[in-house]
């Protein structure tokens, strides 16, 4: 199968109001060039580097999401041009974004990362806090950010039930924070979870964004 009709695969598969992240990371120029052709303008990746390198050759049309960790360091870099950051696992990355959108002029749209999974790997938020953070009322005070939503990433595992209770889990806080915090600065509409193996099952339990790699573009090779 080619890009195109894999784009075009999982968009049939989950309907208009899901958005399609196409996470291009390690892939060359061509294959974005080649989503591009087929009306994908939704891109991910993951390093700041690769990001900007990509950013400066493509089209200008094309909305690049930062969907991996994000030092504060390199926050910069990518404030000028950047779409949504999903991966805002801290305050003080926040605050560094906050920073770099004052210096640019703009508002930078940003999901908060939840921690949801098993492993200890994995960045993010807990629900509590989450819930300290929201309640103390200094988001307000940030007001070149924009906070869209959330974003989570299940455990890597074959068991479904474990995949599905924890999109589940994201989902009834991602409602839960809808309801109890209002800020001019924050909507909660746009729920970023589902990577390849899992996009189906995060629809299934409320997802709207998706971030998709290599069931697009094929397997990465990190050897090249
Ligand atoms: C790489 C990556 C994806 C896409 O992974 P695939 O399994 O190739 O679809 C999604 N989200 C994040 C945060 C990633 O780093």
């Amino acid at each position: 199968m080619d890009i195109k009709s894999n784009i075009e695969k999982i968009k049939k598969e989950t309907g208009p109001s899901v958005t399609l992240v196409a996470v291009s990371k390690t892939k060359p120029i061509e294959d974005i060039r080649e989503a591009y052709a087929a009306g994908q303008l939704d891109f991910g990746e993951n390093k700041v580097q690769e990001l900007t390198e990509k950013e400066s050759v493509l089209p200008k049309d094309i909305r690049w999401h930062m969907i991996g960790h994000l030092q504060t360091n390199k926050v910069k870099y990518i404030a000028p041009f950047v779409h949504l950051i999903h991966s805002v696992d801290s305050e003080k990355l926040l605050k560094e974004i906050n920073k770099q959108g004052k210096k640019q002029n703009r508002i930078i749209n940003c999901l908060l990362q939840v921690h949801i999974a098993s492993e200890e790997t994995k960045y993010g938020w807990d629900e509590n806090e989450l819930n300290e953070f929201l309640t103390s009322g200094r988001l307000a005070e940030y007001e070149n950010i924009y906070i869209q939503g959330l974003m989570g990433m299940a455990t890597f595992t074959e068991d479904q039930r474990v995949v599905r209770n924890e999109f589940k889990g994201l989902n009834t806080l991602f409602n839960k924070l809808k309801t109890k915090f209002q800020f001019p600065n924050l909507s909660m509409e746009t729920l970023s979870m589902g990577m390849s193996g899992d996009y189906a099952l995060a629809v299934e339990e409320g997802s709207t964004m998706i971030r998709v790699g290599s069931s697009i573009f094929g397997n990465r090779n990190y050897n090249l």
